[in-house]
């Protein structure tokens, strides 16, 4: 249920951007979400549109970008796509030095507004 106040956040930050900009209503927003965020697609879309009722912002059409998860190796440098569960081992020289770095993120990459 944690896409409740992501999907806030996301809301307002589009909201604010697109006062910035001076736009009339926002068409579109373009999201970043991390395979390992942990976060769906249909629930931010379901509170997205609870939440943006009554704003420029509703009726905007939310298209998700998945990020797969990225691990890297801290013994030999060997950095690696990996589908979660991610492997305990470095695929290259089999070190269990391997850190995740990148697949964590949800964030608004971009809105599309009409002006
Ligand atoms: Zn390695």
């Amino acid at each position: 249920m944690h896409e409740l106040p992501v999907t806030q956040a996301i809301l307002d930050t589009a909201l604010h951007a697109a006062q910035q900009a001076g736009g009339q209503r926002i068409l579109a927003i373009d999201l970043v979400i991390g395979e390992l965020s942990g976060i769906v697609d249909d629930s931010v879309q379901f509170y997205f549109d609870i939440l943006s009722q009554g704003t420029p912002a509703a009726g905007a059409a939310l298209h998700f970008q998945r990020q797969p998860a990225q691990a890297v190796c801290a013994q030999c440098g060997h950095s690696y796509q990996a589908a979660p569960p991610l492997a305990p081992f470095c695929p290259a020289c089999g070190s269990q030095r391997v850190q995740v770095s990148g697949g964590r993120e949800f964030f608004l990459e971009s809105i599309e507004i009409n002006d």
